[in-house]
């Protein structure tokens, strides 16, 4: 038995076998050249991962024949070179692009009724991974997800969580990372037990081998006894039961009466499901841009139905939608960065959509469609200045105006809100709130990292980057106070509205709305149903 000592991204506990992930040893030999001979590249390794697959084809048994011919064909398949080719030419190199494309076919194949069709979308994964090798000069990778597993990777990132058969991944460990990345945060939306942090020595765990991710102790075991494992599994059954029933159902108040709206932060369908299952009074942030992810851009109306979809999971309860925030961790293959990456600091959120005015429209004309189905709210993300603001109004004029005279329903008074998470935002709030904004929605992840100059993907900036300190809380405070002027309401969406401490500390400030992963509800109802607002009173600041 060894155990290994990290940082709780996500609570819970994973029983199973361990699936590797190793990023770093792959991108930092990936040098991009031409397309061309990216292209001439990629042709040469999928020739050659053919001739492996003919030669393994020879080698297995009966049954299992088909599936290397089956690998072998679909090299050729004209989706599949088409999205490679498209892939290449929009700058990425060859390695990266087989591995783009493999994920958008198989998650396709995923998605059709034929249950053999859907199983063969592994098979994509696997042929593709072989190419990619190739490319790389690295061993072959094993087939992904053969069975449920507990990945153990050097780092993951959002895109690697997405479209994945449901039920294989059963929990996450990583050699470093932040709680803060959008991969630690889609593990607590998902509910997968997550530790990050854990050390190099992680990546000596070999595929196969038991691990117990014990994530609400913040720790990962190899191999442990029965007695342990039944240890353990009592212990996250207490955790789960505990106090929860007492308070679902029931208006989550302040223990001097004060009324807080609990609400979920939320990717698709199925996790908002679970999130009104769980008492959620209804969206505060569904982060819109994860459709974006694997690799492909839905169309208008393929939007449409999803949000359609989002608010049927909701069963009424309203769902606000955050506008595309692609950037920093958040990039998709279907969206390159002219500059390749895209820290920080860089063009991200409203203003990187506004540099693709088209993706833009897209979205809101099926917002605003969608928006006659039902109770949606639209926010943006990472708006800088009232011009700003002012910019992405103009945009859903300009959407609305495009509906009309196509003749399509949509709801003319769609609220649309603004997120706060810079601090000019908060600053500036009053401006905001008086060219028409319906709401605030401080995003405090990102808050905490422009106020203190910490990024929040970075580890090293932990004590730096600090989330309940007297400058953040100063700008929540104005813009509770900006929004209280305006008569329009405000919550928090960021991961302190799940700390119950700073859940606590958001409500003093003024906030009535907290928005979270569906996971945190019972800790920060229980802290907060002690709070006795008029004797804590507000902050001096
Ligand atoms: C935030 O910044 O707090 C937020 C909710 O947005 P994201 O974490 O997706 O950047
Ligand atoms: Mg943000």
């Amino acid at each position: 038995m060894r155990t290994f000592n990290g940082v709780i991204a996500s609570r819970g506990l994973a029983i199973g076998p361990v699936l590797r992930l190793e990023h770093s040893a792959r991108s930092m030999t990936r040098v991009v050249k031409e397309p061309h001979k990216e292209q001439a590249r990629f042709e040469r390794a999928a020739a050659r991962a053919k001739e492996e697959l003919g030669a393994l084809q020879l080698q297995a048994n009966e049954a299992d024949k088909d599936i290397f011919l089956f690998q072998q064909v679909l090299l050729d398949d004209h989706s599949l070179l088409e999205e490679i080719e498209s892939h290449i030419l929009a700058g990425l190199g060859a390695a990266e692009a087989v591995e783009r494309a493999a994920l958008v076919v198989s998650r396709r194949l995923a998605s059709v009724e034929d249950p053999y069709i859907r199983e063969r979308s592994t098979d994509v994964l696997d042929a593709c991974h072989r190419v990619a090798d190739i490319l790389d000069g690295q061993p072959r990778r094993a087939l992904t997800f053969t069975e449920p597993s507990v990945l153990v990777a050097d780092e993951v990132y959002p895109s690697d969580l997405v479209g994945l058969e449901p039920g294989m991944l059963m929990g996450l460990a990583t050699v470093g990372g932040s709680a803060q990345s959008h991969a630690s945060i889609i593990a607590r939306t998902m509910g997968l037990p997550a530790v990050i942090q854990l050390g190099k020595e992680l990546m000596e765990l070999q595929n196969g081998q038991t691990v117990a991710l014990d994530a609400s102790n913040g720790q990962l075991i190899l191999e442990p006894g029965p007695q342990l494992l039944h240890q353990l599994e009592e212990r996250h059954r207490s955790f789960v039961t505990m106090s929860g029933p007492d308070l679902m159902g029931r208006p989550c108040l302040t223990a001097d009466g004060t009324r807080i709206h609990i609400l979920a932060n939320c990717t698709a369908p199925a996790d908002i499901a679970t999130a009104m299952a769980l008492g959620a009074e209804g969206v505060g942030l569904l982060r819109s841009e994860f459709l974006l992810l694997p690799g492909t851009i839905p169309t208008e109306d393929e939007q449409y139905d999803f949000y359609c979809n989002c608010m049927h999971a909701a069963g009424g309860r309203p769902v606000t939608v955050r506008t595309y925030d692609i950037g920093a961790d958040k990039l998709s293959s279907a969206l390159p960065m002219p500059t390749g990456d895209n820290p920080a600091l860089g063009l991200r959120g409203l203003r990187f959509a506004m540099a693709q005015p088209q993706l833009l429209q897209d979205q809101l004309c099926a917002l605003l469609r969608a928006a006659a189905r039902g109770p949606l709210k639209v926010m943006f993300p990472m708006v800088g200045s009232v011009q700003e603001w002012d910019m992405a109004m103009a945009e859903v004029e300009k959407a609305k105006e495009i509906l009309r005279r196509r003749g399509t329903p949509f709801r003319e008074d769609l609220p649309f809100g603004c997120m706060i998470e810079i601090p000019s935002a908060a600053l500036t709030a009053g401006d905001i709130a008086a060219h028409g904004c319906a709401f605030f929605s401080i995003g405090t992840n990102d808050l905490v990292q422009y106020t203190c100059a910490a990024d929040r993907m970075e580890p090293g900036m932990e004590p730096y980057y600090q989330q309940d300190c007297t400058a953040v809380r100063m700008l929540i405070r104005m813009t509770c106070e900006a929004a209280d002027k305006a008569g329009i309401p405000v919550s928090v969406c960021g991961l302190t509205a799940e700390d119950p401490a700073l859940a606590c500390s958001h409500v003093r400030c003024g906030v009535r709305s907290l928005s979270m992963s569906a996971q945190s509800f019972i800790p920060v109802r229980d802290r907060l149903g002690r709070l006795n607002l008029s004797a804590a009173g507000r902050f001096d600041l």
